[in-house]
């Protein structure tokens, strides 16, 4: 216990009540930062770790709109402009019924440590919804996303804030919110990143969160001299991250042996080859159904309301959402002999499961590095916009390769103990950190 980060801390709860993964967020982060910045007292005289923990904008609106029985509903909209330093703010909006304020600011914190780790001028930003898709029609989804939009849409631009997906905001919603923006604006620009192929989308986007995940989980085995090859993974969610996990994992000849979704989890010892996959995508794609189907089509065991992280495993991928493993889920996965964890949802791991992977010395890719894969190829997405040509699935692919690449050297460079141990935590906070403190501290007092 740091008595500088306990005060710091004291500070933030008191101005931020209620808002307990914000708390979460930046505890992590001001315990690899406050020993750094004293260090580095020119940071700490230009009170940048106070600064990076006050959002620039928070904007918080009504979303009426009418469901398919002609009632009016009424959500909640947000979007957090947290720092713009190094670009314009980046970074998904979310629809689900948990989303509160302290849920986007504690996204929109990771999101501008992460978005600097790519080393793509992008800042950071989160926002979002408690709309919550499920078990709603199309024409509902679209005109609760017209509604969302049509306050949106005054708050951000191709130069100002650029959102993307994230849960529950996939390609569908995408278009929808993308229609609206260019029939208010009556502009045809890349506000908005996800985008289908045939209207200003990059190849590789939908996949990059999971393939970065994995990329970046084979990173961590290789400065190991071992790779994915031949390792089980146990891979949670079944969404977006979780299915582009498991696709790249399976081509670089790893095995995913589990999913799942918020009501429990499948455990499929043989392993989910392409096939499988393909009809999870469908699953949850388009019919929009739930993962235990999957145990009774392919005969595999269902756990109800459980997580996936007691099996037998090398490798973890959390992929669903943040506090989805906690400390006896970490004693679990390691005791079953599982070495690395990448994550590729936003802070999955509860605080005392990251204590006690750093205490073991296992590989722990934390979210912020893990899986900024997304918006590093939504960056990539802005620039082929912004030049008006689309680029190759090779070209794409190898840029985000490389993108995960230096993120890890970047969390080796700044990460890496006495013992030759690397902290990844404190190298992603770290490395992410310099850049922004760098450019504020240019900027004046802004
Ligand atoms: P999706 O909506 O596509 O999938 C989310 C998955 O997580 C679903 O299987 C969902 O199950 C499950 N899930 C959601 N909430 C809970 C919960 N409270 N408890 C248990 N399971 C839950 O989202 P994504 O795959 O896009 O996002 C997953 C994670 O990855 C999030 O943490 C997100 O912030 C992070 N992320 C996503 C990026 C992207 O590019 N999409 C980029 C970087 C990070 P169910 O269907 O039952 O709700």
């Amino acid at each position: 216990m740091d008595p500088r980060v306990d005060q710091f801390m004291a500070k933030i709860k008191a101005k931020n009540p209620a808002e307990p993964e914000f708390h979460q967020a930046v505890h992590e982060v001001a315990e690899s930062l406050i020993p750094f910045i004293e260090e580095n007292p020119k940071y700490k005289h230009a009170k940048i770790l106070e600064r990076i923990a006050e959002p620039e904008r928070v904007i918080l609106f009504r979303v009426p709109w009418i469901n398919d029985k002609g009632e009016v509903e009424i959500n909640r909209g947000f979007r957090i402009e947290m720092n713009s330093a190094i670009g314009p703010y980046k970074g998904g909006l979310r629809f689900h019924p948990t989303v509160n304020l302290g849920i986007l600011k504690f996204l929109a914190f990771e999101q501008v440590l992460k978005n600097s780790l790519t080393t793509l001028p992008m800042g950071g930003g989160k926002g979002g919804s408690d709309f919550d898709p499920k078990g709603k029609s199309d024409n509902e989804v679209m005109r609760f996303c017209q509604s969302f939009m049509t306050e949106l849409s005054r708050h951000i631009g191709p130069n100002t804030d650029i959102p993307a997906g994230d849960i529950g905001v996939g390609g569908r919603e995408i278009g929808f919110m993308f229609g609206q923006y260019k029939r208010i604006r009556n502009e045809f620009t890349g506000v908005l990143t996800g985008k289908g192929l045939g209207w200003g989308g990059s190849l590789i986007r939908p996949e990059a969160t999971g393939y970065g995940a994995v990329y970046f989980a084979n990173e961590m085995l290789m400065a190991n001299g071992d790779s994915l090859k031949g390792k089980i993974a146990a891979v949670s969610g079944s969404g977006n991250v979780a299915q582009y996990t498991v696709e790249k994992l399976t081509e670089l000849g790893g095995k995913a042996v589990t999913l799942s979704d918020s009501q429990g989890s499948i455990y499929d010892p043989d392993g989910i080859d392409a096939e499988k996959l393909a009809w999870v995508m469908e699953l949850k794609n388009i019919r929009r159904g739930r993962i235990k189907e999957y145990a009774a089509k392919f005969g595999c065991e269902y756990f109800e309301g459980k997580r996936p992280w007691h099996v037998k495993c090398d490798v973890a991928f959390p992929s669903a959402t943040e506090n989805e493993l906690n400390l006896s889920d970490a004693e679990a996965l390691i005791n079953n002999g599982c070495k690395v964890i990448s994550e590729g949802a936003n802070m999955p791991s509860t605080p005392d499961a990251i204590e006690l992977y750093l205490s073991s010395k296992i590989l722990y890719g934390p979210g912020k590095a893990a899986n900024a894969g997304g918006v590093a190829v939504s960056g990539l997405e802005m620039t082929q916009n912004s030049m008006r040509l689309p680029w190759s699935r090779e070209e794409v692919d190898a840029r985000l390769q490389t993108i995960m690449k230096n993120i890890h050297q970047t969390c080796v460079d700044f990460g890496t103990e006495s013992g030759g141990y690397v902290d990844y935590v404190k190298g992603a906070n770290i490395g992410g950190f310099v850049k922004v403190a760098d450019a504020m501290m240019a900027q004046g007092a802004v």
